[in-house]
């Protein structure tokens, strides 16, 4: 196996040049089925790569304030594991892929065991019964976006019109939630666990501020903008595992086929991908394909994870000098 050496230099360059690469891609539309989405400015398109030692290479719209959607279930399944061990996490919600859509009821009913993995609605909403202190929601929700803000370094801000449209558009979520209720996988009361999920979907976050996240996890939960470490190493690899297993869900598998990046993405349009070690990466522009995931900022990763032989199963395992 050859190790080669790749430089500061080189990042900076794959990333602009993944960028430049993806920026005119056409195809895919935004979420529309919630309203708030639909009605997004389409070219909006960000990269953003964070290394361990701080450095940050940000290309277009970085600062733009997007839905973190689904994204949101990374962190939180974190903070359930920082909360009560990764152990709690596989026996009341599980870690499996379930090859369906992301709001499946029918992934649900194959597996009335479990919500099988905190990175589909239902064991996301799961999760969110899970964070303590149990039946306070201020609590909770300051326990999720304290969180949030750990892992970024920076505080994510609610958006409060995508909140109202969630609300109130989210039927199939509640059928989600009160059906695991029947199954005994929703640990608190059932109308909050499902309103904390729904207002964690509807924070606003950054590229640039997901790739800050991506980067504490590759980094063993070390945030690299604020040197402080957010959680026990342990965690890195049972999140990135989960993300790898379903961060793109019905089409997971061949996402990782042909990007090698474990990566999890919203339909607010992020991604947030994560190299253990190595370094976090994030990008955001809002048309989805068919299963919501962004494609522009599925063409930028793969382009720059390509670039530098990146990928988790390449055998090329370059190292990055400092
Ligand atoms: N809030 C969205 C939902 O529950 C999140 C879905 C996603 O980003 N895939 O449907």
């Amino acid at each position: 196996m050859k190790n080669t050496i790749i430089t500061k230099d080189q990042i900076q360059a794959a990333a602009q040049a993944a960028y430049e690469k993806s920026k005119d891609i056409k195809g895919g539309v935004n979420a529309h089925y919630i309203p708030y989405l639909a009605n997004i400015n389409p070219d909006l398109f960000g990269l953003s790569v964070t290394l361990p030692d701080g450095t940050v290479y940000n290309y277009g719209d970085t600062e733009y304030k997007f839905g973190i959607e689904s994204v949101s279930k990374v962190p939180t399944a974190i903070l359930v594991m920082r909360q009560q061990g990764p152990e709690a996490v596989l026996k009341n919600i599980g870690a499996d892929a379930t090859g369906l859509p992301f709001n499946s009821i029918y992934a649900i009913l194959l597996e009335n065991d479990h919500p099988s993995t905190p990175l589909v609605n239902a064991g996301a909403i799961s999760a969110c019964s899970m964070v303590l202190p149990a039946g306070d929601s201020d609590a909770k929700w300051k326990a999720i976006t304290d969180n949030i803000t750990d892992l970024c370094g920076s505080a994510p801000e609610l958006i409060d019109e995508l909140y109202k449209s969630e609300s109130e558009t989210n039927f199939n979520n509640r059928a989600i939630s009160w059906l695991l209720k029947d199954y005994n996988r929703i640990y608190d009361d059932v109308p909050m666990s499902l309103d904390l999920y729904t207002r964690q979907c509807s924070l606003g976050i950054t590229a640039s501020q997901l790739s800050a996240m991506a980067a504490t996890i590759a980094s063993g939960g070390i945030n690299p903008l604020t040197k402080k470490r957010i959680f026990d190493e342990v965690i890195s690899p049972k999140i990135t595992s989960l993300i790898a297993t379903v961060g793109f869900y019905q089409h997971t598998g061949d996402w990782l086929y042909t990007s090698g990046i474990p990566a999890k993405s919203g339909v607010g349009g992020g991604v947030l991908g994560v190299l253990p070690g190595k370094l976090g990466i994030a990008a955001f522009a809002p048309p989805l394909d068919d299963a919501g995931n962004s494609v522009k900022a599925q063409a930028a990763v793969k382009a720059f994870v390509e670039k530098l032989h990146l990928g988790v199963f390449d055998t090329v395992n370059p190292v990055i000098q400092y």
